[in-house]
């Protein structure tokens, strides 16, 4: 059997890849965003049938700012990934529609990211990570959120802090879509799904005291708006 050069391997799995979402429409987009944005993937795992017949799973609420963000840098300098930082806050900010400014003063901010010489932080009862975000939230509005990246994790450091991010603007885990809050893409920056998913629930048309069967079909309203100027 001939054996393929690596540099055409490389170009075929480029190839799969570009296939996997080219057909993905509202629909499927949709599904997305009910994950990122109603919690619909705990973890990252699905929902079981049962539990989506449940009155809470429909009374999820969205979960987003309503106020301007004031960014605090903090910790060990760390050129890059500061620049990486500021550079996904203000492309997610944008999005959003939210103004961003940036201060030094850590108790003026409501936005903190800080960068720390340890490897892993305790984030649950048994579980360990090497970034986190502590987010706080008043009936769906949030008003802060701290994010800690520890920097003895060589090689995903980017990743974990769009990651951690993209938590501190209102999404949380997904299976659905490549994405940097899915654990099977680990990829540095917001793909194109999370930043229609970040536009999709700031848009002015949801609100956070919908509930997920109301916001759902507005959503998709957005999405088959605006998927295809993205
Ligand atoms: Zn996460």
């Amino acid at each position: 059997m001939k054996i393929l050069p690596a540099a055409c391997l490389v170009v075929l799995v480029l190839a799969l890849a570009g296939c996997q979402t080219a057909g993905v429409g509202p629909d499927q987009a949709t599904t997305f965003f009910n994950e990122v944005a109603y919690r619909s993937s705990p973890g990252g795992h699905p929902v079981s049938l049962a539990a989506r017949t449940t009155e809470a799973y429909r009374q999820a609420k969205l979960r987003r700012w309503e106020s301007d963000l004031v960014l605090h840098l903090g910790g060990a300098a760390v050129p890059d990934l500061r620049a990486h930082g500021r550079r996904v806050m203000g492309d997610l900010a944008a999005l959003a529609g939210l103004g961003l400014t940036e201060t030094d003063d850590a108790e003026a901010a409501n936005f903190v990211i800080l960068f720390e010489d340890r490897q892993q932080f305790l984030a649950g009862v048994a579980e360990r990570a090497s970034c986190y975000a502590h987010i706080r939230a008043r009936g769906g509005v949030l008003h802060h959120v701290e994010i800690h990246v520890g920097l003895r994790n060589e090689g995903l450091l980017k990743h974990c802090l769009s990651h951690e991010i993209l938590h501190g603007f209102g999404l949380v885990h997904t299976n659905a879509l490549p994405s940097a809050v899915n654990y099977a893409y680990w990829v540095d920056l917001p793909t194109r799904w999370d930043r229609l998913a970040v536009r999709t629930l700031y848009d002015r048309r949801l609100t956070v005291d919908m509930d997920r069967i109301e916001g759902l079909a507005i959503a998709h309203d957005i999405l088959t708006e605006t998927m295809d100027d993205d």
